[in-house]
């Protein structure tokens, strides 16, 4: 892993990169800042590098809140590649004032591959929510789970990281199905927070029939704290992009700015 501290100029310039280009089709070549630009970044004080996709993009977790909080938060987005709305929200959790209350790692596109080609599955075709290595079974067509469990370089990229951070509380953020996930006891008062915060309705995800290797159930069934999807809808509004999601998503974390 490589660790990128403080807000220097060349990850400020990497973090422009990625607010600077909406269809994060190339690796960012943003130049360095002007000064009043530096000031929408500030919530942003470490950027790590934890893994590389299938086409050597690199995949990046974004830290902001306090990083001596013992309370610790994973929120991410675009795990499926053409699900980049609430990415939005993410971009602007990193965009604020500081937050304090929780130590929080921002992962706006996790599937970078299928982003920038806006695609659901990774550059293998390979549904990464369905890639990891807990019932884990071979399903084909759209949700392709791989020529075997975390199979993938974004899977066990992530897989390291959160066993590394061992946050509390995780957030995979999707569309378009309108909700907040309630199906894992583990995560009850997560969800109840975030169904609170977000003014998203409580529903419960079946993956259509029944989940097979997706990461919540990874995360949930291996380390300690509680991960669960959010669903948006078909478009995330502006107000749920500039105020109801960031506030919200802080909120359910014990977090504020
Ligand atoms: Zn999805």
């Amino acid at each position: 892993m490589r660790f990128i501290s403080g807000a220097g100029l060349a990850s400020l310039a990497l973090l422009l990169g990625v607010l600077a280009t909406p269809a994060e089709a190339e690796e960012p070549t943003a130049q360095v800042a002007p000064t009043a630009q530096r000031a929408q970044v500030r919530a942003v004080h470490e950027i790590k590098v934890f893994g590389r996709s299938v086409k050597g993009r690199e995949m990046r977790a974004y830290r902001i809140g306090d990083p001596t909080s013992t309370r610790k938060a994973v929120l991410i987005g675009t795990i499926h590649g053409n699900e980049a709305g609430p990415a939005k929200i993410l971009l602007n959790l990193m965009d604020g004032p500081p937050v304090t209350g929780a130590d929080i790692w921002v992962i706006p596109y996790l599937n970078r591959d299928g982003y920038a080609k806006n695609r659901r599955t990774n550059a293998r075709g390979v549904d990464l929510n369905r890639n990891f290595p807990v019932s884990w079974v071979k399903q084909g067509g759209r949700y392709y789970s791989g020529k075997k469990a975390a199979s993938e370089p974004e899977t066990k990229a992530l897989m390291k990281f959160l066993t590394a951070v061992r946050p509390a509380y995780v957030v995979s953020l999707h569309q378009p199905l309108n909700g907040v996930d309630s199906s894992y006891g583990k995560a009850r008062w997560l969800a109840q927070r975030l169904v609170a915060g977000l003014k998203l309705p409580k529903k419960v995800f079946h993956c259509r029939s029944r989940c097979h290797g997706t990461m919540t159930q990874w995360f949930n069934k291996k380390l300690p704290g509680a991960a669960l999807t959010v669903e948006y809808g078909g478009k995330v509004s502006k107000r749920q992009a500039t105020v109801t999601g960031p506030k919200g998503l802080l909120s359910a974390v014990f977090a504020s700015r």
